[in-house]
């Protein structure tokens, strides 16, 4: 690779934008993020997906503290944790994680998951809405929102997420939700872009990486980018964090896309289904209120 890439960015529904490429920190260590995070913006990484959940808002601050790059050049998202949905409870949970990543405003900030079984995500949707009318927040979006869910905030506020973070990787590529979020205006940010490494060795990608002078990573990497979609790998190994940024100077070609196509599962999910997802442990605490040894 020659010079740092340029990564372009893709406007969002709010007149804003978001580098189409990002460095995504689920798992990586509270202490070990200044430098695994650090290695990712000296590649060229604009763009830092951190969560409450992930347990490294505070190293990611630490971080952007001691970076050289401008916060203006600098685009942090962080999310919403499930335990916090709820309107007050959004408004605190927000300051606690502006108070770690020791930011202001924070540029993209997501309701995690839908927890369909709360009943809180309108409710939350409408303190996201406050946030960023009080100019706390960018932009904001949500992640594992279902069209269902994305129509009820949609309708019950008038207000269009700018974004959809959502699993997406060539083994689940999530057709019938990314035409609702092209009817609405919704960017598709895909979680988990190269499927957690588990696809990579495909001999079809391989051959398409082969051809290319390439890797699968690359190759899947650059399916994200000429899709439009804003993808987060995640590597804490610095070869591979350079290598997942240098996909800009070179392109897939029509049969490879399809070939790609091709790869797409019904039953591709590798992380959890967001109609259910967080039922269980709500279900615990709401049963424990009563039994604390019911289930
Ligand atoms: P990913 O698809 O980015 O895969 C990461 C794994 O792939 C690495 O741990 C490594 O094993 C492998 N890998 C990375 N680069 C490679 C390369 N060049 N060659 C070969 N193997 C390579 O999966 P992820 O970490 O699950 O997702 C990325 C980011 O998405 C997360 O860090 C997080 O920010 C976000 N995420 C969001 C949600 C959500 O619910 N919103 C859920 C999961 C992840």
């Amino acid at each position: 690779m020659t010079g740092r890439p340029e990564v372009p960015h893709i406007s969002l529904n709010d007149g804003h934008s978001i580098p189409q490429l990002g460095f995504g920190v689920w798992q990586i260590d509270d202490l070990k993020a200044p430098e695994i995070v650090g290695t990712a913006i000296d590649a060229g990484y604009r763009l830092i997906d951190t969560a409450t959940d992930y347990g490294n808002e505070a190293g990611v601050g630490r971080t952007l503290k001691g970076t050289a790059v401008p916060r203006n050049q600098l685009h942090v998202t962080t999310k919403l944790w499930n335990d916090s949905q709820g309107y007050d409870q959004t408004l605190r949970a927000f300051e606690a994680s502006a108070a770690k990543l020791g930011l202001d405003v924070i540029d993209l900030y997501l309701i995690h998951w839908p927890c369909p079984q709360r009943a809180a995500y309108v409710d939350t949707w409408r303190a996201f809405i406050e946030l960023r009318k009080q100019g706390r927040v960018r932009s904001i979006g949500v992640s594992n929102f279902t069209t269902d869910n994305l129509e009820r905030i949609i309708g019950d506020t008038g207000v269009v997420p700018a974004v959809n973070q959502i699993e997406l990787h060539p083994g689940f590529q999530q057709r019938t939700l990314r035409e609702a979020h092209e009817r609405y205006g919704i960017v598709t940010e895909a979680w988990s872009p190269l499927g957690q490494g588990r696809g990579l060795a495909d001999p079809a990608l391989k051959a398409i990486a082969d051809r290319h002078g390439r890797t699968q990573a690359q190759v899947v990497l650059r399916w994200h980018i000429e899709n439009g979609f804003v993808a987060i790998p995640k590597s804490a190994t610095p070869a591979r964090i350079v290598e997942n940024i240098d996909v800009f100077s070179f392109a897939l070609t029509k049969e490879d896309h399809a070939t790609i196509a091709g790869l797409d599962r019904a039953d591709g999910r590798i992380g959890p289904d967001p109609t259910s997802f967080g039922r269980e442990r709500f279900l615990r605490r709401l049963v424990g209120r009563f039994s604390r040894s019911w289930i």
